[in-house]
């Protein structure tokens, strides 16, 4: 039977680590890390998930500042509200809450943001030193990923790395992580996506398989090498009568039949999903101690 990958225990052994080093800070005087988030009209999901990292801030004793602005902001005021961010000396880093209304070009939003206070990692300076093994801030699912496959001591040296889905907050960035020379790294990788032939054999020839394709229970036993890790990175909400809420989440892997032939397999929910806030915290902290840009 495989390891079952935990990301919430790890995610709070992440977030522990965080606020000590926030005590510690305190107590030599220093500046405490702050996080601005921008949020742009007033979409119930998005609330909840910058609720969720403005709460996750306070807990490990950092400061937050929340800008929630109207739906109907124009482009230009948006582009104004994130040079105020850019320009206060006391804010280490800023996240833009996504999506953003249709007006609004996330990539122009994206490229405002100050290169050192982008402790999402969606800036193209970030991405593309990211790309070049340079320090970085890497966004918040990879981010999550390596780290499960580091404290969990998973071996990616000389792997057959094999990467389900290409988009540009998962998949891509995924497989440079894990082609760069680095621990973890050093796989040999193959991305794929719709238009990938075969992708059942080709699954099934990886030591490690990173799934984010976003169709519920799409990999099956017969997609998995006996003996891979898998790494599921879909979230889907299915209804269940059975359940209080009336729902329950599942992957993008099928578990029950993956599990019991993999040597290692994260779960849906409490694999990668809970790591995201942890790896903005992180990023946040570097931010704040000037690890990335000196
Ligand atoms: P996305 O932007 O929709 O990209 C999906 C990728 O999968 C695309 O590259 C697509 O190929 C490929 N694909 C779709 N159907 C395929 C098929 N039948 N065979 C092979 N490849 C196929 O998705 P995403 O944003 O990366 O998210 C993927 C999943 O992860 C979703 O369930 C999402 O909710 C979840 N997610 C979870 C977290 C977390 O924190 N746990 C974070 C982000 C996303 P083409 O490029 O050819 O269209």
């Amino acid at each position: 039977m495989a390891v079952r990958i935990d990301g919430k225990v790890t995610s709070e052994e992440i977030k522990e680590e965080i606020a000590s080093r926030v005590k510690e800070i305190k107590a030599e005087g220093g500046k405490i890390p702050h996080l601005a988030a921008i949020l742009v009209g007033n979409d119930g999901a998005s609330q909840t998930y910058v609720n969720a990292k403005v709460k996750a801030c306070e807990k490990v004793g950092f400061q937050s500042t929340l800008v929630m602005l109207k739906d109907s902001i124009s482009e230009d005021d948006l582009l104004d509200e994130i040079q105020k961010v850019n320009d206060n000396a006391d804010i280490d880093g800023l996240i833009v809450q996504l999506p953003l209304p249709k007006h609004i070009s996330v990539e122009k939003v994206t490229a405002k943001i100050l290169p050192e206070k982008d402790v999402d990692g969606f800036t193209p300076a970030n991405v593309g030193r990211m790309a070049l093994n340079w320090p970085t801030y890497i966004s918040a699912t990879p981010y999550g990923i390596l780290e499960l496959l580091k404290r969990y001591q998973l071996e990616t040296s000389g792997k057959h790395c094999v990467v389900i889905g290409r988009s540009h907050i998962v998949g891509s960035p995924m497989s440079i992580l894990m082609a760069r020379n680095d621990n973890p790294g050093n796989c040999t990788v193959t991305i794929t996506h719709s238009r990938t032939k075969n992708l059942a054999e080709v699954a099934r020839s990886a030591d490690i398989l990173i799934v984010a394709l976003g169709r519920p229970e799409f990999v099956t036993a017969d997609m998995v090498k006996p003996g891979a890790v898998v790494i599921d990175v879909g979230i889907h909400r299915i209804e269940d009568a059975s359940k209080k809420s009336g729902y329950r989440l599942i992957g993008d892997v099928k578990f029950e039949e993956v599990e019991p032939i993999a040597s290692a397999i994260t779960p849906v929910p409490g694999g990668v999903g809970p790591m995201t806030i942890a790896a903005l915290l992180y990023n946040t902290l570097l931010a704040a101690e000037k690890k990335i840009y000196s």
